[in-house]
């Protein structure tokens, strides 16, 4: 727990969020600036900086958050999805506590 992390407060409750999911390890919830009809985050609860500060005690961890992302997408009513986890500033990181994004619906996501 970092009491500077947005995302940190947001597992603790001391900030709100439109929750779709919660277990031991970890939440997810909605995007507060979706770029896409449906958009969510799945957070770990341990505060982890970024993907490149991960090791392998991490990795059933990021198993998890992965294989949470279709199951959370057919939940929320989509057919198909893109992931995407920025790491470090450079790639687009703004909040540093590690988060998979997870977004579709409707026919805006451009092509890579
Ligand atoms: P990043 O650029 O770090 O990969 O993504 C951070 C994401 O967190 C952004 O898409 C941003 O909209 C979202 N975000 C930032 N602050 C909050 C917040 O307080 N609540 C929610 N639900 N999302 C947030
Ligand atoms: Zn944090």
């Amino acid at each position: 727990m970092s009491a500077d992390c947005i995302f940190c407060r947001i597992v603790s409750g001391d900030i709100p969020s439109k929750k779709i999911y919660e277990d031991v390890d970890v939440i997810a919830f909605h995007d507060i600036h979706p770029i896409a009809k449906v958009h969510f985050l799945i957070v770990p609860k341990l505060h982890i900086e970024s993907l490149a500060s991960c090791e392998v005690q991490h990795q059933s961890l990021l198993g998890k958050m992965l294989l949470l992302a279709p199951q959370l997408a057919k939940e929320q009513g989509l057919a198909g999805f893109r992931t995407m986890i920025n790491t470090g500033r450079e790639g687009g990181q703004e909040v540093f506590h590690i988060h998979t994004h997870v977004f579709g619906g409707g026919d805006t996501l451009p092509k890579t």
